[in-house]
């Protein structure tokens, strides 16, 4: 087997106004690796006083930050992409030894993080007010645009380097400081990301790294009158609780949650193409992506031939280890995953659903679980109306426009959709259609620096990508002035 050496696994910290602090004196949990079961690190939990530190270095450090030039600021971020090329080879075999992603994802992973870095430098320059004509002479009428104030950011595990990234990059090129927590499970990629900008020359207190019990954590921040924002990717219930707290005390949310995606594929498409492609989009991280294509609706005419080339593709994966070069799907991220995936496919057997391909766990160490194809499993059913998260890639008929557009959009979720077809008409009414952040027609063309990324109805609201990022983190002040 041909594999990856990975150097040992890092140290594990808080980081609170410039300083890492280890496991000395601290509750601490033990990190596992996913393909093995076995810890690889431990990592510590903040205690109360560790998160009002971090509160208030990120609130003195809001003072001077704010009125730093966006050109110093960018001159940071541009350092940190730097940093993060350099260091992506290390920053990766730490997101496969507690994450669990094949070694080629996670680089790729990080080496995005380095373009978010880059463009955040280059827009933040960009952040402009204007002036608007008055109706009296004499009186100027000014639009400012200020930093929100200190931010509170949560992280999830999917994406544990990119989903950080860009926050850190998105509120501090917009003058912000923050408070972050990222995700304890696979914690090494954000302590990286600390080490990265003490070193671009970031001021102490303007990032604080603080990790623990997820409740505990989100709820002590959020209530702190210090902070002025809060940004969130992971579930939808989770989001809800967190922007309802958010809510009942006036602080402002960015919540990217989750999907379950549509893809329709006419019988016009290119259906080899389209089954290439998604397929390969479903298993990436092993299905644990939020835009992740999740339910395949296939125009009568092409479902065989489209169930048929995506069978083969889910029945050649490689599944193993992230070290093994020849891995094309690692383990899921957590024990706890492995009777969630049992129980959409319980679900989908019992209501008459066919299991193509996979359907078990893989047995030995690990939370290793088969790509699994699943066909004729109704609307009703679990997998089709709740978000797998997994490697369960369920493939149903359709017959006609209307039917298909009503079956994409009845879910709560809105965030990606994806459609196949040659015809241009079909093309433009699905986009139009389609109740979701993000439409994808005949390729994957999101989650760029450049776009907005972000859903709409339960998926949640705000932007993380495109110029719309800064929107969350920025304030309007209006000057009217008499000379
Ligand atoms: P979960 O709901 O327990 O946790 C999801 C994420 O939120 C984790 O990173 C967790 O640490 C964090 N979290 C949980 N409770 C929190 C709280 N009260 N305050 C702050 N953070 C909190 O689910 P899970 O088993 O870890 O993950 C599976 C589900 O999470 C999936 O169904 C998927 O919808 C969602 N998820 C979504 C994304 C995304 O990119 N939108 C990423 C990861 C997970």
């Amino acid at each position: 087997m041909d594999t990856v050496t990975a150097p040992a696994y890092p140290d594990l910290f808080l980081f609170v106004d410039g300083q890492f602090i280890g496991i000395e004196g601290r509750k601490h949990q033990d990190v596992l690796n996913p393909a093995t079961g076995q810890p690889v690190g431990k990592l510590p939990h903040a205690t109360v006083e560790d998160m009002d530190h971090a509160l208030l270095a990120a609130q003195r450090a809001f003072e001077t930050w704010r009125r730093s030039s966006p050109v110093e600021r960018s001159k940071v971020l541009r350092r940190a992409a730097d940093l993060i090329r350099e260091r992506a080879p290390e920053i990766a075999h730490g997101i496969t030894l507690d994450m669990g992603k094949p070694y080629a994802e996670a680089l790729a992973e990080v080496m995005g993080g380095a373009e978010h870095a880059e463009w955040h430098a280059e827009e933040c320059r960009r952040i402009y007010g204007r002036v608007i004509p008055p109706r009296v002479d004499g009186v100027r009428q000014l639009v400012l645009r200020e930093p929100i104030g200190v931010c509170a950011a949560f992280t999830p595990w999917n994406f544990p380097f990119n989903q950080a990234i860009r926050k850190v990059v998105a509120a501090l090129g917009a003058g912000c400081t923050l408070v972050l927590k990222g995700p304890e499970d696979a914690p090494s990629a954000v302590v990286a990301i600390a080490r990265i900008f003490v070193d671009a020359g970031l001021p102490a207190g303007c990032l604080n790294l603080v990790w623990g019990v997820p409740a505990e954590v989100s709820d002590h921040l959020i209530r702190s009158p210090i902070v002025r924002k809060i940004s969130f990717t992971g579930s939808v219930p989770v989001g809800k609780q967190l922007a309802a707290l958010a809510g009942s005390l006036m602080k402002r949310c960015t919540m990217e949650l989750g999907g379950h995606s549509p893809a329709i594929i006419f019988d016009d498409a290119d259906i080899e193409r389209a089954a290439d492609l998604l397929a390969n989009m479903k298993y990436r991280n092993a299905g644990q992506v939020c835009v992740s294509p999740s339910r395949m609706y296939v125009q009568e005419a092409a479902y065989d031939r489209f169930v048929e080339r995506f069978a083969q593709i889910a029945s050649g994966l490689k599944v193993g280890s992230g070290l093994d070069k020849d891995t094309r799907m690692g383990p899921l991220a957590h024990q706890r995953r492995v009777p969630t995936m049992e129980s959409f496919i319980d679900d989908a057997d019992r209501r008459g659903g066919k299991v193509l391909v996979g359907g078990t766990k893989i047995d030995g160490a690990g939370n290793f679980f088969s790509p699994t194809v699943i066909t004729d499993v109704p609307d009703d059913s679990k997998l089709m109306t709740q978000e797998p998260f997994g490697p369960v890639a369920p493939i149903v008929r359709f017959k006609a426009f209307d039917e298909v557009v009503k079956r994409a959009n009845s879910l709560p979720y809105g965030l990606a959709s994806y459609v196949f077809t040659r015809a241009s008409r079909n093309a433009t009414a699905m986009s139009n259609a389609l109740e979701a952040g993000m439409v994808n027609i005949n390729h994957f063309g999101i989650a760029l620096s450049e776009t907005p990324f972000g859903g709409v109805k339960d998926s949640g609201y705000g932007s993380e990508g495109g110029t719309e990022t800064f929107d969350g983190y920025l304030v309007t002040k209006f000057v009217t002035a008499l000379n």
